[in-house]
């Protein structure tokens, strides 16, 4: 029997900072998909971690509640009323709205209990919160807050990597899934590569850790209680981190499935170890399929062999095939589209490689590209070399698409870096080289699995609202190669046929984010005006000792 600690605990899911980022879908969202409950444009994702700690904490108090600020407008004074203890959570993208909702909770006189990865001992967090619990919270928040109810609580708390037998339960019914574009689903944390720029394994450690099947099958069901059929992200850092154990949990997935009585739709994220030539990863590509993975987010980051080398990407590079035909094989032997994460600003990158990079994005099948510029993280290798070489200017804003690198890039400046990356954007968000690309992937995508969860979700007046926007053009020109390869696909009037139009007009919606997003970027980076400082690179400095030391003594005083 646990003991009640108080009568009422909020828990608040912070705004991000800003809405202007590539992952956000912000323009495309409002275009197809309808507001959320209250009259907010829907999210694409809900607060997971979240929606764990809620159903751990309910019984220690009478009354809680989960409140996403992304999707409730709500004025603060209302939302958290007169509950005693209030629990905040993000990401380092949240940073800004995490330090202004704790500072108003304080003047509400409440208790702030702040989680999430947006935690360090540094963090100006630790002037405004009651406690801090940074990483993951499952192995110590039993004893914080028996700390708490005796009135001996420590300030800070760091926890360690749980077994996952201990990993959060989610309640689904915690929050309105209507706010959301898409569910989510954690199944394994944990990565045993060492790519220098990731803090995965810092945070979340080297070893797979699965859910046990059963806790998953849980989540499952409670969605598809909750009336939930549509796409469901599943979380994991690296869903393939441990080939062997993924086959198991692709497995247990099916098994789900059928005790369920339904597939949903998953996307996930991964490598490109998946189209390695060897028995396992062709089993895994057809597991995959078979659990109705209908996308998959794949860490790219660099056509550059030696940038991959430098990073440590090493995985990218086993076999024969090259990156370009990896993802090929990914996408017609799972039948998933497929999505790259790439990065530009590798010691190893230049001036030159944009065309490189932006010449193989646009020959690949990947309509949807997430690309930024390198930053060093806290925890990550990067981060340690940079400091120790003296090149880092500030913490990262925990925005990947925000076109700003926060250390000096070896062989251009911040300058050019920032002006690079307008280049590869407009180079790889042209029309013509995005359409080029969903084309490659219409090609390629299995109808029959896309057609599954397709029915019915693509209604008349979203399509309206697609084809009739300003930008629409590009949408109308490409159409009659979508409808042609459709109907050499599938034959007219079939669920294939409908299947692969319905992802067309997905991407041309999409397309619309993307486009803005350009937009904004190159708004955004032309205003900016660069100090001497940053018009040099570190390559430069490094044979100019008198603006080396100018430059070391600026970035000090910023750091100050
Ligand atoms: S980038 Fe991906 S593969 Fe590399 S360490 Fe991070 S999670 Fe693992």
């Amino acid at each position: 029997m646990i003991e009640k600690i108080a009568d009422k605990a909020v828990l608040i899911y912070p705004e991000f900072d800003t809405q202007n980022t590539f992952w956000s879908y912000a323009s495309s969202l409002k275009m197809y998909a309808p507001l959320g409950e209250f009259g907010l444009p829907k999210r694409l994702l809900p607060p997971l971690g979240l929606m764990g700690l809620f159903n751990h904490l309910k019984p220690y108090y009478d009354e809680i509640c989960l409140i996403d600020k992304n999707v409730n407008p709500g004025s603060l004074v209302d939302l958290v009323g007169d509950a005693e203890h209030v629990f905040i959570g993000g990401m380092q993208a949240q940073e800004q709205s995490l330090l202004k909702l704790a500072v108003a909770l304080k003047k509400m006189d409440k208790l702030v209990i702040v989680g999430g990865t947006a935690i360090t001992p540094q963090s100006p967090l630790m002037a405004i919160a009651d406690h801090l619990l940074e990483n993951e919270a499952e192995g110590i928040i039993d004893d914080f807050l028996q700390a708490l109810r005796q009135g001996i609580a420590k300030k800070y708390y760091k926890g360690g990597f749980v077994d996952p037998e201990h990993f959060f339960q989610p309640d689904y019914a915690s929050i309105n899934m209507q706010n959301y574009v898409h569910m989510a689903v954690q199944i394994s944390r944990g990565c045993p590569e060492s790519c220098e720029f990731c803090d995965i394994p810092a945070r979340f450690g080297q070893a797979y850790r699965v859910t046990p099947w059963q806790k998953t099958e849980h989540s499952f069901r409670q969605m598809k209680t909750l009336g939930w059929t549509g796409q469901v992200f599943v979380v994991d850092d690296n869903f393939i981190a441990n080939p062997r154990k993924a086959l198991e949990v692709l497995k247990n997935l099916y098994k789900i499935g059928e005790n369920i009585g339904y597939h949903h739709p998953k996307y996930t994220e991964l490598t490109l170890r998946l189209a390695d030539d060897s028995p396992l990863m062709a089993e895994l590509r057809r597991w995959f399929h078979q659990c109705n993975f209908i996308n998959g987010f794949y860490g790219v980051e660099t056509p550059n062999k030696a940038s991959l080398l430098e990073t440590k990407k090493r995985q990218n590079l086993r076999g024969e095939l090259s990156l370009l035909e990896k993802l090929n094989i990914i996408s017609k032997q799972t039948g998933a589209g497929v999505m790259m994460g790439m990065i530009y600003g590798f010691d190893h990158d230049t001036d030159d490689s944009i065309q490189e990079f932006i010449d193989f994005v646009n020959a690949s099948n990947a309509p949807i590209v997430m690309a930024g510029l390198l930053n060093a993280l806290p925890y990550t290798g990067l981060m340690t070399r940079m400091e120790n070489a003296g090149r880092l200017i500030k913490a990262s804003s925990g925005n990947n698409s925000d076109g700003i690198i926060n250390f000096i890039p070896y062989h251009f400046s911040v300058q050019q870096a920032e002006q690079n990356y307008l280049s590869i954007l407009d180079g790889i968000y042209h029309p013509k080289a995005y359409f080029k690309r969903v084309i490659r992937h219409l090609e390629l995508i299995d109808p029959d699995l896309q057609s599954q969860y397709r029915a019915g979700n693509d209604k008349l007046i979203y399509l309206l609202k697609i084809l009739t926007r300003k930008n629409a053009l590009s949408f109308w020109r490409y159409l009659p190669r979508a409808i042609a390869i459709a109907q050499r696909r599938c034959g007219l009037n079939t669920p294939g046929f409908a299947a692969l139009l319905a992802e067309y007009f997905s991407l041309c919606a999409q397309y619309t984010h993307f486009n803005h997003q350009v937009h904004a970027q190159r708004q955004q980076i032309s205003a900016r005006n660069y100090e001497k400082w940053q018009q040099f690179s570190w390559k430069q400095l490094e044979n100019s000792p008198t603006e080396l030391h100018e430059i070391t003594r600026l970035m000090g005083r910023m750091a100050g």
